[in-house]
């Protein structure tokens, strides 16, 4: 049975559709607002590089999800952390992690949505203040429009949000005369400097690969982030290739080495930022916010689209839990009323997980602790710590426990080289 029960979402996103698709799955009727209808997405700009985990690529197939076909299974993670330590290590994923080029993922999700009936209304000039409008005529609008957000109702948490500014300036491209790390990502951790990220990710002429570079401001990296990708750019960036990401200079064929196209590269710089996650209105009306609209953190640990996957999931059942009985008294005897206290609870039960994600990814912005060095240490040393440390990227939560004290990294290192470790796998170049 379908129930209709007023519901919209704005934004066709990765959580929106992710979202979208939960609710239809659990038999609601939501009617999802998008700026864009699927041909027009195909053409956008790059928005991003996303390395979809484990888990998330569980709830994907839960919703029949499929990625398009060439799409590869990246299995290992290649970490080379820059001087003064100088060392590299190439952990074994579990079950591999995937990237597709979400102008090639989200138009499908949404044909997806709307070929099993979903309903949608694609409003070109949707805007901030149109947005507002949309909430005011529906009892439930979950606002996953993106990390502009809209602050008047969901406020900055001061208290959850440590920075004012950007910590790093992002670049992502795709390119043409780059050899992709097979099934692998290439992580690039240059002290101070900031990060590149190389990987393979499926697009629409079929498998390309990516490079994200997240610059410290004010560092080495940080004028190329703000070049003119026409002047000179692929030299430059070779060169600094050759500097600080030595394994991905090596993949560099200098001859060809260029953007795969103008609308193939994105620039950005996020401040990583918590909102509240529910605003109540007027007339018994609720808005949410799920995805970037609530929590945007810094894409260095990988973790906005997966935790937006993840936010969108329980923010259904919530909202399907609270369906065919809005307006009064649950069985529990708690009022059941997309009021204050459903957003709060909302909100409690989706930071539960998006806290650790959140700290964690906070903490990967500063310059790693001895006993964080000490883990890289060991997973440069033993194949098995490689592995389990790697494996964490898909539970943030336990890598937050673990990185959190001398102890529990002593306590993990244990545990992890007392099973028999696979045979050692070639490691990525540290960066010089
Ligand atoms: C370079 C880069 C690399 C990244 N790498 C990773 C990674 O490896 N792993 C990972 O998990 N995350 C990564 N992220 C973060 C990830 O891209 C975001 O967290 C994720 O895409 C957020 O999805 P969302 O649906 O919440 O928001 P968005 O992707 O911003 O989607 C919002 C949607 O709403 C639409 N919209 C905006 N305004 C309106 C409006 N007024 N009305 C209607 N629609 C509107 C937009 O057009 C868009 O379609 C990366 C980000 C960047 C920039």
């Amino acid at each position: 049975m379908t129930i209709t029960n007023d519901i919209a979402i704005t934004g066709a996103g990765y959580s929106g559709l992710t979202l979208a698709l939960r609710l239809q799955q659990l038999g609601l009727d939501p009617i999802l607002y998008t700026a864009a209808d699927p041909a027009t997405m195909r053409l956008e700009r790059l928005p991003n590089t996303v390395g979809r985990f484990p888990h998330t690529l569980v709830r994907e197939a839960a919703l029949g999800v499929t990625d398009p076909v060439g799409a590869a299974d990246i299995g290992r993670i290649e970490v080379a952390v820059g001087p003064p330590l100088g060392l590299a290590y190439a952990g074994r994923l579990t079950r591999p992690l995937r990237a597709t080029d979400f102008r090639v993922l989200l138009p499908d999700m949404l044909e997806l949505y709307f070929g099993r009936g979903g309903r949608l209304v694609i409003a070109p000039e949707l805007g901030r203040d149109l947005i507002g409008s949309i909430v005011g005529r529906h009892r439930i609008t979950v606002v996953t429009s993106g990390r502009a957000s809209i602050d008047g109702m969901f406020p900055r948490n001061p208290a959850r949000s440590p920075y004012q500014q950007p910590q790093r300036l992002v670049l992502a491209g795709l390119f043409d005369g780059l050899a992709p790390p097979e099934g692998a990502v290439c992580l690039n951790l240059i002290p101070g400097v900031g990060e590149v990220v190389q990987m393979p990710i499926v697009t629409s002429w079929g498998a390309g690969t990516s490079i994200l570079v997240n610059a410290v401001p004010g560092g080495p990296l940080a004028p190329i982030v703000s070049a003119d990708p026409d002047v000179g750019f692929p030299a430059r960036l070779a060169a600094l290739l050759e500097v600080h990401a030595p394994a991905v200079a090596e993949r560099v064929d200098r001859s060809r080495f260029a953007l795969a196209g103008d609308r193939h590269w994105v620039r950005a710089a996020v401040v990583p930022t918590v909102r509240r996650a529910w605003c109540e209105l007027a007339g018994g009306r609720l808005a949410l916010a799920v995805g970037d609209a609530w929590i945007v953190n810094d894409p260095i640990t990988g973790q906005g689209a997966n935790l937006g996957s993840r936010s969108a999931w329980v923010a259904a059942d919530h909202i399907a839990g609270l369906v065919g009985d809005v307006g009064g008294d649950g069985v529990d005897g708690r009022r059941r009323r997309p009021d204050a206290a459903f957003g709060r609870r909302v909100e409690e039960a989706m930071w539960h997980y998006a806290e650790p994600v959140t700290s964690l990814t906070n903490a990967f912005l500063q310059p790693p602790p001895p006993h964080v060095v000490a883990l890289q240490q060991a997973a440069a040393e033993h194949q098995a710590v490689a592995d389990h440390y790697v494996d964490l990227f898909d539970d943030p939560p336990t890598m937050w426990n673990v990185l959190a004290s001398p102890l529990a990294v002593d306590a993990f290192v244990q545990r992890a080289r007392g099973e028999a470790g696979p045979a050692p796998v070639a490691a990525a170049r540290p960066a010089a």
